[in-house]
Order: structure tokens, then C-alpha cells, then sequence
């Protein structure tokens, strides 16, 4: 199959490009390079199999493929916050021109959705019935807001245009290839542990955060691609933690000496998110396989092989 991903040259984009090149898929990576990298696709950009274009999705484009994973968007705060009318545009523009082509070369089109659909959510753990609390005018509203308007894009074309859809509604996720200033949380802590500089709590670090592993994360999103449940659908691990136990497992695994620094909350920044994955069992026949202790890890290793550090031993 040929298989477009927007947004490709990111962090889960690249992951999942592995999976559908290793499967002997034909993919075109479509990025403007925003919070992407070539150094993610490297390995494939000399196959005959890989194309890459370096396009930004708020312009049409015309190509021919079977299927489109649509994941191009700023997905850290620090990044999606920077120029949030283009993070507006990227979600409403991007996602209309996207699903505009999905249905011109009738491609089966999968929405990368968010658990921030879900707001500073009152019910927990969230199910996908959840109508959500999300503020409209914050910082994070155009990010929020725009995933929510791409979710009611895709299913109005997929109601008025026969699109066949797929909505993916992902929780908090990490791995290797996260940039070094990427600002979320996985990534800040490890990176300051790395570098020997104080862990950022923000907050007293009571909130919490869900964390799945990237390698899971991929195999619900080609589960989902690939079966007959349109979604919306939450992908994510279950396993809750405060962001001080985060803080604790960084420290456990690089350096227990390592100093905490509290610094405030963000506005908006949801208290407590987990989700509830009972539709991801029963339709996707999916669950998260990797804990928090082994895929942490992984991040750190390859975190280590990037960072000078003065603490260099493996874990
Ligand atoms: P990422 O920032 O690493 O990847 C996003 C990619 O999209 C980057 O390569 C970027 O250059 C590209 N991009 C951004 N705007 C673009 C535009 N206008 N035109 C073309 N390319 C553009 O983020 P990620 O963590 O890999 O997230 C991928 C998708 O998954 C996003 O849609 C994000 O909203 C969604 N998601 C991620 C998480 C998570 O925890 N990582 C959670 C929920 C949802
Ligand atoms: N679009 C695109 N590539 C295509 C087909 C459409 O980028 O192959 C864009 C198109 O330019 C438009 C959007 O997708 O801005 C929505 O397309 P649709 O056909 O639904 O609407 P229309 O073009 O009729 O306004
Ligand atoms: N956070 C933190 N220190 C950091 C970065 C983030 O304490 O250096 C907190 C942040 O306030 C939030 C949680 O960690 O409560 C997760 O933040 P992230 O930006 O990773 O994801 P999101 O808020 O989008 O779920």
C-alpha cells in the first residue's frame, strides 16, 4: 500500500514510519520540519520505497495514496504555544486540505487526536462518551480547541463525503527521539538529570500524567488504521503517576542526588489524566505492553547517546 503520513519527520511520526517500512509498506512523509527532523528518517531516505516532502499541510497538495495517518502538528506545549494561530491553522486548515484529499483518492484518513480533547477533564478516568472542560480563549486553546474542531472535520466529511475515518484520541506519550528541548515533561526531566542541573516540577507535582510508551503507542495506531472501528478511540497506558513520582523514577534511574525544582503551574494544566482504555481492549483487541520503569530506560539511553553528560554509565 501506499501509505501517506503527514507529519512524519516527528517523534511518533518516524516511529511508525519504521513499522510501515519494515512492513514492506510504500510511504510518503509529509513535514515542514517545525518540530521534526531528517535525522528521524534518515535510514529510509535512500529506499526506493520512501519518498519525503517537505510541504507544509495548511497549503493543498495533490498526491496519490491507499491510506493517510494524519500526525502533522506541534504536539508540546512550549511548541504548539509559540505560534498558536499557526497551531490553529495546522488543525482546521491542515486537517480540511488533508481530509480534502482523502477524499479526492478516497484514502482511508486516521486523526492523531488528543487526550486534551478532554480539557482539565471532571471525569476520571476518561472514556470517550466524555464531552470534556476545556477552556476557549486560554494558552492552550489552540491546540485543544483545534484538535476538537479536526475531530468534528473528519466526521462531517466522513457523514457528508462517505470519507472512511479512523479518530485516535492519544494519551501522554514518550520514547527515544524526543527532542532535547522538546518541554515536556519526560523529556525535561531526563534531560536535566543527564546534564546535572535540578529537576522543573511544576507545581507541588501533584497533578498527574498517564505515560505510554512509543512502540505501543504505534501498534494501537496500526491497529486502529487497520480494523473497522472508526473511533473516537483513547490510545494510552493506564498506569497514573504524580509528576513527583515521574521526578523520582528520573532520579531512581540517573542520579538520586539529583536536586527538585519547583517552579509554578502553567494556566490551564489539567490535575489528573488516565485513560480509560476499555474500547482500545475490545475493538482493537490493544493494550499497552511496556511499563514506565523499562520504556524510561530506553528514553534515557537515548537521551545519553545525544547529551554530553557528566554521568555517562548505561542503565
Ligand atoms: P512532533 O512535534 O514530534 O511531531 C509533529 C510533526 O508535525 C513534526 O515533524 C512537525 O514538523 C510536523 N508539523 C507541524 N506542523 C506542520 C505543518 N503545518 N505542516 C507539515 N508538518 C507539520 O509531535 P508528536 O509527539 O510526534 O505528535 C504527533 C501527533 O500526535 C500530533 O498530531 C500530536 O498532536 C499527536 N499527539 C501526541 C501526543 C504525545 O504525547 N506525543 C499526545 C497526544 C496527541
Ligand atoms: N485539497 C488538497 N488536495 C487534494 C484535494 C483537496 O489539498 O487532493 C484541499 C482543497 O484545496 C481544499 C480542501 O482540501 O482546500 C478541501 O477539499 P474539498 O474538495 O473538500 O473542498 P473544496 O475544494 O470543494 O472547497
Ligand atoms: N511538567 C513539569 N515539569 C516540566 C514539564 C512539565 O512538572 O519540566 C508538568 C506539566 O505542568 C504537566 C505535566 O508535567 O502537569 C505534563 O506536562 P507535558 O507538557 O509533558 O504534557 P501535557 O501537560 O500536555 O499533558
Amino acid at each position: 500500500m501506499r501509505i501517506l503520513v503527514t507529519g512524519g519527520a516527528g517523534f511518533i511520526g518516524s516511529h511508525l514510519i519504521d513499522r510501515l517500512m519494515t512492513d514492506g509498506h510504500e510511504v510518503i512523509c509529509l513535514d515542514n520540519f517545525y518540530t521534526g527532523h531528517k535525522r528521524n528518517i534518515l535510514k529510509w531516505m535512500n529506499h526506493p520505497y520512501f519518498e519525503l516532502i517537505r510541504h507544509d499541510i495548511t497549503e493543498p497538495i495533490r498526491l496519490e495514496c491507499d491510506r493517510i495517518y494524519h500526525l502533522a502538528c506541534p504536539a508540546s506545549p512550549i511548541h504548539y504555544q509559540f505560534n498558536p494561530v499557526k497551531t490553529v491553522k495546522t488543525n482546521v486548515v491542515g486537517t480540511l486540505n488533508m481530509l480534502g484529499l482523502a477524499k479526492r483518492v478516497k484514502a482511508r484518513f486516521l486523526l492523531a487526536s488528543t487526550s486534551e480533547v478532554y480539557g482539565d477533564p471532571e471525569v476520571h478516568p476518561q472514556v470517550e462518551e466524555y464531552r470534556g472542560n476545556v477552556n476557549t480563549i486560554g494558552i492552550r486553546s489552540c491546540y485543544d480547541e483545534g484538535k476538537r474542531i479536526a475531530e468534528t472535520i473528519a466526521f462531517d466529511y466522513h457523514r457528508q463525503n462517505d470519507v472512511d475515518i479512523r479518530v485516535a484520541r492519544i494519551f501522554n506519550t514518550y520514547g527515544p527521539r524526543m527532542l532535547e528541548n522538546d518541554g515536556r515533561v519526560v523529556s525535561n526531566l531526563v534531560v536535566q538529570a543527564l546534564k546535572g542541573i535540578p529537576l522543573t516540577v511544576y507545581g507541588d507535582g501533584s497533578q498527574t500524567r498517564s505515560f505510554c510508551y512509543v512502540s505501543d503507542l504505534v501498534e494501537g495506531l496500526m491497529r486502529l488504521m487497520d480494523g473497522d472501528y472508526i473511533g473516537p478511540v483513547n490510545l494510552g497506558n493506564q498506569d497514573e503517576y504524580t509528576i513527583l513520582e515521574l521526578a523520582s523514577a528520573v532520579q531512581n534511574l540517573i542520579d538520586p542526588q539529583a536536586k527538585l525544582k519547583f517552579e509554578p503551574l502553567p494556566q490551564d494544566d489539567p490535575r489528573r489524566r488516565r485513560p480509560d482504555i476499555t474500547r482500545a481492549k475490545t475493538f482493537l483487541n490493544w493494550e499497552p505492553k511496556v511499563p514506565l520503569s523499562e520504556g524510561l530506560k530506553l528514553t534515557v539511553n537515548d537521551f545519553r547517546a545525544r547529551i554530553p553528560s557528566p554521568l555517562k554509565a548505561e542503565v
